[in-house]
């Protein structure tokens, strides 16, 4: 199976090849700029930070490198997911990196707001938060899951009938 250097120049060679065609038939696509940035952010998160492969986590992988000390949080989510089990799934698989992550924001969000409420500063962290169109929504999604099916293609995993619960049995 592909290194993790590899699945990157996998990723941003087909991202090159799709932004070409989108300069040429811009007027046809007719894709808005934010629309188009949205999933190339995802895209690219999905690339370098949010991959298949941090379900090695508790090893060193390239991804979790990337995020530097933060690269801990993602220790937990390599003991829970067996390296190309459901994580390598096409539908769940990303599902379960968002998920996790969303988990670890929360909790990340607890402690700052009790760590600022015994300091006594206020953070107001809520009214700064507003969320985007339903259009960069999709963008976003499909950007990220994007990144995630051309690693999962280039992993040699194709999605299946049974690919919403399976998981172990796929597992070269
Ligand atoms: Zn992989």
């Amino acid at each position: 199976m592909p290194s993790g250097r590899v699945h990157e120049a996998i990723n941003i060679g087909v991202l090159g090849l799709a932004s070409a065609a989108y300069w040429v038939y811009q007027e046809e696509i007719a894709i808005s700029q934010p629309v188009a940035v949205a999933f190339v952010s995802s895209f690219l998160l999905g690339t370098f930070l949010i991959t298949p492969d941090l379900d090695l986590a508790e090893q060193q992988v390239r991804a979790k490198g990337r995020w530097g000390w933060l690269g801990l949080f993602w220790v937990p989510y390599g003991w829970m997911f067996a390296h190309r089990g459901l994580s390598h799934t096409w539908m769940v698989g990303p599902l379960t990196r968002i998920l996790y992550l969303g988990a670890m924001g929360i909790v990340l969000y607890w402690v700052t707001t009790a760590i600022t409420g015994y300091l006594g500063v206020n953070l107001d962290l809520q009214t700064q938060f507003r969320a985007p169109s339903q259009e960069i929504l999709w963008a976003l999604v499909l950007g990220y899951y994007a990144s995630q099916w051309l690693h999962l293609i280039a992993d040699g995993v194709w999605p299946d009938s049974g690919i919403l619960l399976r998981s172990g049995r796929r597992r070269r």
